[in-house]
């Protein structure tokens, strides 16, 4: 059965109905002062237990990793688990101001303190910095690093940054932010970097090369230290995205082959949470090369205790304050309530499940690339002339499954891209595949059904194109517009 649009807040207001009642006035009434307010507001007029029931019914009607299985490919959609809220909830955690003084601040700082050394062991680097607040802010922060890094040498012709063409829109929108050109580097036929046409892109005017591994075909660069040595031997360095640690953690260190600075997308490989759930976190670690232009404050041990320290030539503040520090006690808590060898272990099960999940559907929708995947991997979901990706990807949220990530990467044409992660069970997996395949079927029994899904939510098939260029941002506005 399709659910009802939901009454919106303007719909079901009435007026003087109220929730609240303020205490009598105890000082005098003024007027606004003229010009601060431009027009009379408009405020919904609702009881306590309406405003109970309009928001709790609205979250009803996400999709959520705590209801529905989200196999949402590159954004490692993966559970989030209570614990992490329950230590972030800690009052000597969530009520300690940012401004209180280091000597007050010393479990807070010990904890930042902590997190910089786990994320710099996982990967391999000397140091972290944890200001970012989200993997592209991450990426900016490192290319900003690497521009600094060839400034200070006095080596200023470098002008371009290499990018394989796989790589994730925030890549070239990140370099572009940083006042460099992109290069767009050609994949090879097994999906990995064509290693000949990044060797005759080097030369003296290439900043670097950001890249991304696993990349975002799911697929691990087989000669990963060929390609850095390359970008090093002409004088650059290597950024590396690491928005897919989640299929190396205990693994494979990216410091150990190369990559010279990288970020962590903490809502993505640590279970922070996503999008509306609450702030991102995107440290950056690094080598040597480019300990002194990390961004800061970090925090450094001292006879004394934890302190704040800004490296040498920091490139500076990437954020307020210490980072997005909710998230940062949550990934600390996931990181060690699974210890180094639970971190393992979950990666190993992510690239399990992925290639579970692969298999099951190949018949339907085979891999692009015919290589074992890593914690994801891209198919085609276009099943005839009528029937494209988005026909499918519609059609699963009527079977209660997020669809995956649709049309990323570029390079694969009707790209239908799955990532279960190391939360889901094989009876999950076994469920989704099986609905996979049922919607294959339809769509050569009745490709109608495909080609206006979904039925069952409580809009149909939106005109995504016409909503993108005609935001409505207001509730009120909401009600005037057909659905
Ligand atoms: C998610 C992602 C990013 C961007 O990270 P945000 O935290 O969403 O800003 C960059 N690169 C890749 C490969 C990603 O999957």
């Amino acid at each position: 059965m399709r659910k009802e649009r939901p009454k919106l807040l303007f719909e079901i207001s009435r007026p003087g109905r109220r929730a609240v009642r303020l205490p009598e006035n105890e000082v005098p009434e003024t007027e606004i002062p003229a010009g601060l307010r431009r027009k009379k507001l408009t405020l919904p007029e609702l009881s306590e237990l309406d405003v109970v029931r309009y928001f709790t019914r609205l979250s009803q009607l996400n999709f959520s990793i705590d209801t529905n299985f989200y196999p949402l490919g590159s954004c490692t959609m993966k559970y989030n688990p209570k614990l992490n809220e329950a230590t972030s909830s800690l009052e000597g955690f969530s009520g300690h101001h940012p401004l209180t003084p280091m000597k007050f601040s010393q479990g807070s700082l010990e904890l930042i303190y902590r997190l910089q050394a786990q994320l710099s062991e996982i990967s391999g680097f000397a140091q972290a910095s944890l200001q970012p607040a989200a993997g592209a802010q991450g990426e900016l922060t490192g290319v900003l690093m690497i521009r600094a890094y060839h400034t200070h040498r006095g080596d200023t012709k470098r002008r371009k940054m290499l990018i394989p063409d796989s790589a994730h829109g925030t890549n070239p929108a990140t370099v572009t932010m940083a006042g460099y050109e992109v290069v767009e580097i050609p994949s090879d036929t097994e999906g990995n970097v064509d290693l000949q046409a990044l060797k005759a892109a080097c030369d003296d005017t290439v900043a670097g090369l950001m890249i991304t591994n696993p990349n975002t075909l799911g697929l691990f660069e087989r000669r990963i230290e060929e390609v850095t040595k390359a970008v090093h031997d002409c004088g650059g360095l290597v950024y590396g995205d690491g928005a897919n640690m989640n299929a190396i953690l205990g693994i494979l260190r990216p410091g150990d082959v190369g990559i010279d600075v990288m970020h962590f997308n903490l809502h993505k490989t640590f279970s922070t949470p996503h999008g509306g759930g609450g702030p991102g976190a995107g440290p950056v670690a690094t080598n040597e090369k480019l300990v002194e232009f990390l961004p800061g404050p970090i925090v450094e041990e001292s006879a004394d205790g934890f302190r704040f320290h800004m490296p040498k030539h920091t490139i500076g503040r990437m954020k307020a304050f210490h980072g997005s520090f909710g998230m940062l006690v949550r990934a600390f808590t996931y990181i060690l309530s699974n210890g180094g060898s639970g971190l393992r272990e979950l990666s190993e099960i992510a690239v399990l499940n992925a290639n579970y999940l692969k298999h099951k559907v190949s018949e339907v929708f085979p891999a692009k690339y015919n290589r074992t995947c890593m914690h994801e991997f891209v198919s085609v979901g276009k099943l005839s002339d009528r029937v494209h990706t988005m026909d499918v990807a519609k059609r699963l949220l009527d079977y209660g499954m997020h669809a995956p990530t649709v049309y990323f990467p570029l390079i694969v044409k009707e790209a239908l891209m799955i990532e279960p992660t190391e939360s889901e069970s094989v009876e999950t997996l076994d469920e989704f595949a099986a609905v996979l395949l049922k919607v294959a079927k339809e769509a050569e029994e009745t490709p109608e059904l495909l080609e206006q899904a979904p039925h069952e939510m409580p809009l149909r098939r939106l005109d995504e194109v016409y909503a993108a260029k005609n935001l409505v941002l207001r509730a009120q506005d909401l009600a005037e517009v057909e659905l």
